[in-house]
């Protein structure tokens, strides 16, 4: 017997989750797209944020919902606008990798004040975009937790 208590356990178990264990298959434009097509792209995916790539692959931003919305009250035509006008662009991109643990990413999330992180493979000349993580996959491993 260890004598560890339950909340030892917990503490140690969620240290074990990796992001790897709970990540999510990610949504990428290319940033030669428009405004228009990446609203059109977000609706058809179903996600919240879309990882921004340049002709070789590599993450060069990242664009929300609201980075959508505000490029929309303007009035700009939407059509012949392009996103890499208005999206969070590198280096300010807030990334992770496979084998973090999955509540660093958590804490990044919250201190960051963002809802998704992409999941990237650092590669010669940038990062190749490999997965993504949101709130909503932090919420799925909490519910695991919980029901042990
Ligand atoms: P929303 O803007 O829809 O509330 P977020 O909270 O995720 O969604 O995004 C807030 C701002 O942070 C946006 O301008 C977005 O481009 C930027 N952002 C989102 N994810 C990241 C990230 N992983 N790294 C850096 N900036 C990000």
């Amino acid at each position: 017997y260890t004598g560890k208590s339950g909340t030892q356990l917990l503490t140690e178990n969620l240290q074990k989750i990796r992001v790897r264990d709970y990540n999510s298959i990610p949504v990428l434009v290319k940033e030669n797209v428009s405004v228009y097509d990446a609203i059109c792209t977000m609706f058809l995916e179903d996600v919240g944020t879309l990882f921004v790539v340049d002709q070789n692959s590599l993450l060069v931003g990242v664009l929300s919902r609201k980075d959508l919305l505000r490029a929309s009250i303007g009035k700009q035509e939407l059509t012949a606008l392009p996103i890499n006008i208005i999206m969070t662009r590198m280096p300010n991109i807030t990334m992770c990798e496979m084998d973090d643990n999955l509540i660093d990413v958590a804490k990044l999330l919250i201190d960051k004040q963002i809802d998704a992180l992409p999941i990237v493979r650092p590669s010669e000349n940038g990062y190749e975009v490999i997965g993504r993580i949101t709130k909503t996959n932090i919420t799925k491993a909490f519910v695991a937790l919980g029901n042990g």
